[in-house]
């Protein structure tokens, strides 16, 4: 979980500077910036035992501190280190990503500062994703641990393969998993192997580790299915870049499915969906399947008179009744003010919930505008051979409820 408040000590003699990163990190109303413009200011608020920070931003040459000893007093209190300086020092950027600082940016544009909040607030969301090490030398486990810890990630190891296949079946929250080759009982290529033909791993992200004697080795792990491949030893910037990386693309890919299978104003799963997901859901359960359609008797009405936005939360609330009503089926919002329900279980099972869905309605007010309203529903139990036939005699059905007068179920 993660905190409400995150503070971060930014140390920097240039009052600009100090503005710039303020503004930018107050942009994210989860940060709250602490601003020193010297080391003896930064040094009392670090010791201020009822301060706790998150992350420092810090600049290299301060007027009392011109050596760097900044990043050896952050560094001393385990708070992760972004270091900002004027000028691009190849040796002194080494030196100070040995040391563990988390990246080593130069001011020279406006690009530099984003990228500074880049790696804060990427700091911050690692925090929430869980990340399992499966390595059989300690050794090296414990330095990629250390450097997933560095960078806030949560750490889960594994011995083995067999080891981190029992974990990662057990534990859903892991979301990428680190795997050498060489390991006793699954070697790291059988490893991915398994996890890739199961489509419940499909969105871990998996970076294999192969040593530098092999170099076929990180093609054998790309073609079973990891995402990437780090050569070992490898430096840690790289290692990051790359965890990253592919956590970022697995990112943006979730969202692209959210995007594509969730309807953006009630939040409940959209036709694109019904007729993907549940099509096979629903062949699968044939002939004991059952579907509703559900209607909104007069919606435009309530349009025409309280105006789309009043319509808009309306179909919002009535979102949330469909979902808390039929928990444990496909509850989608077929288009407009209609809703379907795709059920894996016969119609004198989904009839009783249809009613109470219905019972419950009648007697609710929605909105601030307390508008009561009433549904027709269309249902189909009986001889269907697709979805496509079931929607069609539901929607049949429902035309039928109308026509009698609406607040009603019809069934074939
Ligand atoms: P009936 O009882 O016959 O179903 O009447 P109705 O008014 O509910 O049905 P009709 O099909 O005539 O009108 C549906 C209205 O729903 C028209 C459309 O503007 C409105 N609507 C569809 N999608 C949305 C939406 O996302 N937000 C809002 N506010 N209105 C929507
Ligand atoms: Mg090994
Ligand atoms: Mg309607
Ligand atoms: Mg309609």
């Amino acid at each position: 979980m993660i905190n409400d408040e995150l503070k971060v000590l930014v140390v920097e003699d240039s009052p600009v500077v100090l503005k710039v990163l303020n503004h930018l990190l107050s942009q994210n109303p989860k940060f709250v910036p602490v601003l020193c413009a010297c080391y003896e200011e930064a040094k009392a608020k670090i010791e201020n035992a009822s301060m706790t920070f998150f992350a420092a931003i810090v600049d290299l040459h301060l007027p009392d501190a011109e050596n760097g000893e900044i990043v050896d007093l952050v560094l001393s209190h385990q708070i992760p280190c972004v270091v900002l300086t004027g000028n691009f020092d190849d040796y002194q950027r080494l030196n100070l990503l040995n040391k563990g600082v988390l990246d080593y940016i130069t001011k020279d544009s406006r690009y530099s500062f984003n990228h500074v909040i880049k790696v804060i607030d990427r700091l911050r969301k690692n925090q929430d994703v869980k990340v399992l090490v499966a390595e059989d030398s300690s050794t090296s486990r414990l330095f990629i641990k250390i450097l997933l810890e560095q960078y806030r990630f949560k750490v889960v190891e594994a011995e083995d393969g067999r080891e981190a296949l029992a974990k990662l079946e057990e534990d859903h929250s892991i979301r990428m998993l680190i795997t050498d080759y060489n390991m006793p009982h699954i070697n790291g290529y059988d490893l991915v192997r398994m996890l890739r033909h199961n489509t419940r791993f499909q969105d871990l992200v998996i970076i294999g580790l192969s040593s530098e004697g092999d170099s076929s080795l990180s093609a054998k792990f790309i073609k079973a299915g990891a995402n990437d491949f780090l050569k070992k030893p490898f430096y840690h910037e790289e290692f990051n870049c790359r965890v990253v990386h592919n956590l970022e693309s697995q990112e943006m890919l979730e969202t692209i499915r959210e995007l594509a299978n969730i309807d953006s104003l009630t939040r409940l799963k959209n036709r694109r969906y019904l007729f993907d997901d549940g099509e096979k859901m629903f062949r699968k359960a044939m002939p004991n399947a059952s579907f509703a359609m559900l209607d909104l008797d007069h919606f435009k009405k309530v349009n025409d008179t309280y105006g789309h936005v009043v319509g808009d939360a309306l179909l919002q609330a009535i979102g949330q009744e469909v979902l808390a009503h039929f928990p444990n089926l496909l509850a989608c919002r077929f288009g407009g003010e209609e809703f379907c329900v795709a059920a894996d279980e016969s119609v004198e099972s989904l009839m009783p919930k249809l009613e109470a869905f219905m019972d419950s309605i009648r007697v609710k007010e929605f909105t601030e505008a307390k508008i009561h309203v009433t549904f027709s529903i269309g249902v189909c139990g009986g001889e269907f051979s697709s979805l496509d036939d079931a929607i069609r005699i539901a929607d049949d059905n429902l035309y039928r409820a109308k026509r009698l007068g609406r607040d009603r179920i019809v069934t074939d």
